[in-house]
């Protein structure tokens, strides 16, 4: 048993993806036969449609993570983003060793736990009942794919600090390795506030130095009291 630390790999992805992305979406306006439309300026298109919320254009483009060493806990949150694709380590087949748990987190529960797990297994129970002893720390693998459009989402919300700490690792890690990739897609890529310049939290962390939407609303119902003064 031991505690084990979150790696994620990129495995794949769309070859060229901001050229495909270009191309999606002059297809949309252009005359021509679509192998005849050019990629030239991809940089301009891709800010446009990002800016302008054009984003079905971003899903001709995924990216497929290797990530190992989460535990269970992480994995539930992330298996709510239901835009993606997942496989992950069965435990009805593979035994589990590692597990994950914040710095400092007294684990001797966690320890007793996989210890009385693999006692149940040497008694001979299957992995699909002796499992059920097993605590949501334990370190799991999976392979994960997304679109540019489920990504740009997941970091909106897996970025941000308020974001559990494991799943915000996950995300940050994830937005790591996609940036050098389609650096014009994920320019701005982050927790909602680095994209979108404010914040939308009903209780801001208050560190990122940006406004809230709130005061912006009230800031415009300000400036029209005032013009029309
Ligand atoms: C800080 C934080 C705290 C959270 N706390 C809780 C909690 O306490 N309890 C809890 O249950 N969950 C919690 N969640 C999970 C959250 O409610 C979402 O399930 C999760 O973040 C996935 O988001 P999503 O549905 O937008 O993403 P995805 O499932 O990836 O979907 C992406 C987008 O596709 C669209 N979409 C997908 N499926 C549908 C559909 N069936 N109908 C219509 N539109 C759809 C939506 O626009 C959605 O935003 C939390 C999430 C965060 C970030």
């Amino acid at each position: 048993m031991s505690l084990t630390n979150c790696n994620v790999s990129l495995l794949a992805y769309t070859p060229e993806p901001e050229a495909l992305i270009c191309l999606a979406a002059r297809r949309c306006r252009s005359d021509k036969a679509t192998l005849d439309i050019d990629t030239d300026g991809a940089e301009r298109v891709i800010k446009r449609v990002i800016e302008a919320g054009h984003l079905s254009v971003l899903e001709h483009v995924n990216f497929t993570f290797a990530v190992d060493g989460i535990s269970r806990v992480c994995l539930a949150q992330l298996t709510r983003h239901r835009i993606a694709s997942f496989s992950v380590q069965s435990q009805r087949t593979a035994t589990v060793n590692d597990y994950v748990a914040p710095r400092g987190l007294v684990c001797i529960g966690v320890d007793r736990d996989i210890r009385c797990y693999k006692e149940e297994l040497d008694a001979g129970f299957e992995h699909e009942d002796a499992r059920y002893l097993l605590p949501q720390a334990v370190a799991t693998s999976l392979v994960m794919t997304m679109n540019a459009r489920a990504l740009l989402h997941f970091f909106e919300l897996r970025c941000c600090r308020k974001a559990q700490w494991e799943i915000r690792e996950l995300a940050n890690q994830m937005l790591k390795l996609v940036k050098p990739i389609a650096p014009n897609i994920f320019k701005n890529a982050g927790a909602f506030c680095s994209q979108n310049g404010y914040c939308r939290e009903t209780a801001p962390c208050g560190k990122m130095n940006v406004p809230h939407k709130d005061f912006l609303f009230e800031l415009y119902q300000f400036w029209e009291r005032e013009k029309n003064k």
